[in-house]
């Protein structure tokens, strides 16, 4: 997306036109940039990872500080008629739900910044990033390596730090670091009466954060996240062809079965079918305790003695350097035509593999079905996190894509396919109860299946608390 730039805002006969409920908002604060549906950047900026979502916001208000976002906060949830506010840090939620149609949309894009509090930056643990809720995960590797340090994310650097950690935060280095809700020590928040409340100041929001507050407590405006010494990674992709899919994949859970995979190994799995791109894919990460290397080569060439490798990229390198190969990837950050659906699985199953091979990807695009690795760090209980699943599981992905300039059938075969798989992994029982509402369809998301009762009812007292007027209705998860 194109960086918004100072001179982007709508004039006030646009806003008179398109939202008149902000046209005080804007006399008040006119250094605020403010854009609606009829300004000629509105579409450039408002473009979404997925083009299936398509919802136009009433405005766009993008605050480049914390006074500015109470500002906005403030105004839209004391007219009289109050206005409904979402909002948008990376812009990658599959399903759009960082807007609503009638709402006012925050967008991070200008509030970037990643400040490194430590005063000994060489210790291994005792050094916290506070990002910005704009930052993407690129931009937090890209800071954290020139400070010499190194945290874990997801593999797509576009996606927003934020979202990505309080929502759970699967990724690359989670097997030896945790997911992103294990990385959270702290967050700053504007509640929607515009208070600044700070999680030091109450944990039960501390935990709460860690799992369910995209918008349920607030905006979140500033997260603290534990970082790491730079570490020594092996990283790269490795590929089998699809015909020995099953017993690649088996070969897999027979070594998790015997507790043969290191917690230093993280792993992001696919399946796809294109014609440059062989069929099962490892993208392979291991971080290295201290200077030893050789284990992570060790394990390697068991993982590799599992098929034929017909692709084999693996090398010593950083962290900073395999995000930002991935990032330079055009097929990993695409926009386009995605049609996502999630089921969390115990176990790479018989029955699992038989309708994954049965059920390859159409050829000829970038459809594929993505696996999260749930092993090591991943699993451990955080009792002060509201994150729910730590049993041994995949977060399980049957991914359809369409290119932007794709016609109704391609667009159509690739929603299909996503479609019924999803549905034939449902009605063979594969799934388990508590899965990932990150990356599920709002109407699979039914928050007491994902966290229990017990923890709903804590999540509801907070909110209550906090945000009783629901002023955030696109929150996630949803819990009202
Ligand atoms: C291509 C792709 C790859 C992905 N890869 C991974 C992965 O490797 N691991 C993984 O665990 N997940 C992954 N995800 C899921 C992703 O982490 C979540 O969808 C995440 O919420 C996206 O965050 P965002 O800021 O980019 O999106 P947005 O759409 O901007 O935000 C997502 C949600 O969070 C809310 N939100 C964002 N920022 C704030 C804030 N500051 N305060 C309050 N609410 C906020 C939004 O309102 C929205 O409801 C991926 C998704 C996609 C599309």
């Amino acid at each position: 997306m194109a960086f918004l730039c100072e001179t982007v805002k709508t004039s006030l006969s646009q806003l008179l036109a398109d939202a008149p409920a902000l046209v005080l908002f804007h006399t008040y604060h006119p250094d605020i940039p403010v854009l609606t549906p009829s300004s000629p950047d509105y579409h450039t900026h408002h473009q979404e990872y997925n083009a299936y979502n398509a919802i136009l916001p009433l405005a766009i208000i993008f605050p480049s500080n914390a006074d500015q976002l109470i500002a906005a906060v403030k105004y839209c949830t004391s007219q009289r008629a109050p206005v409904a506010i979402t909002v948008r840090g990376g812009g990658h939620d599959a399903y759009g739900r960082n807007a609503l149609a009638g709402a006012v949309q925050i967008d991070f894009h200008l509030m970037k910044e990643i400040t490194i509090q430590a005063s000994d930056l060489k210790s291994s643990e005792d050094c916290i990033a506070a990002v910005d809720p704009g930052v993407t995960a690129i931009e937090l590797h890209r800071a954290l390596d020139a400070a010499g340090r190194a945290a874990p994310t997801g593999w797509v650097g576009t996606v927003g730090v934020t979202g990505w950690a309080c929502g759970g935060g699967y990724g690359l280095e989670a097997g030896t670091w945790g997911l992103g809700v294990d990385g959270i020590v702290g967050a700053r928040l504007v509640t929607p009466n515009g208070e600044l409340v700070d999680t030091d100041d109450d944990p039960e929001l501390l935990w709460a954060v860690r799992g369910a507050g995209l918008g349920n407590f607030g905006v979140i405006f500033e997260l603290r996240l534990r970082t790491y010494r730079k570490p020594r990674y092996l990283a790269g992709m490795l590929a089998f062809p699809l015909h020995e899919g099953e017993k690649v994949l088996s070969g897999l859970q027979e070594l998790s079965d015997k507790g043969q995979v290191p917690a230093n190994f993280s792993n992001e799995l696919m399946v796809n079918t294109t014609e440059l791109r062989p069929a099962i894919m490892f993208l392979f990460a291991w971080v290295c305790d201290g200077e030893d290397v050789t284990s992570g080569w060790a394990f390697l060439a068991r993982l590799k003695s599992l098929g034929t490798v017909v692709l084999d990229t693996i090398a010593e390198t950083s962290i900073l350097q395999f995000h930002e190969l991935l990032h330079q990837n055009p097929a990993v950050t695409a926009r386009g035509y995605y049609t996502m659906h999630s089921l969390a699985l115990p176990r790479l199953t018989p029955e699992l593999i038989k309708l994954v091979m049965d059920r390859p990807p159409p050829p000829g695009g970038t459809s594929a079905i993505l696996f999260h690795y749930a092993r090591g760090r991943t699993l451990q209980p955080n009792l002060a996190a509201a994150w729910a699943n730590r049993d041994e599981h995949y977060i399980w992905t049957p991914c359809g894509f369409a290119e932007l300039d794709a016609n109704v059938e391609q667009k159509d075969a690739a929603k299909r396919w996503s479609e019924e798989l999803y549905q034939a992994a449902v009605d063979a029982g594969l799934g388990l109860e508590k899965g990932y509402w990150s990356l599920s369809r709002p109407e699979h998301c039914d928050a007491v299946r994902f966290f229990g009762e017990d923890t709903v009812a804590r999540l509801r007292k907070l909110k209550k608390k906090y945000n009783p007027q629901n002023a955030l209705p696109a929150a996630l998860p949803v819990l009202v």
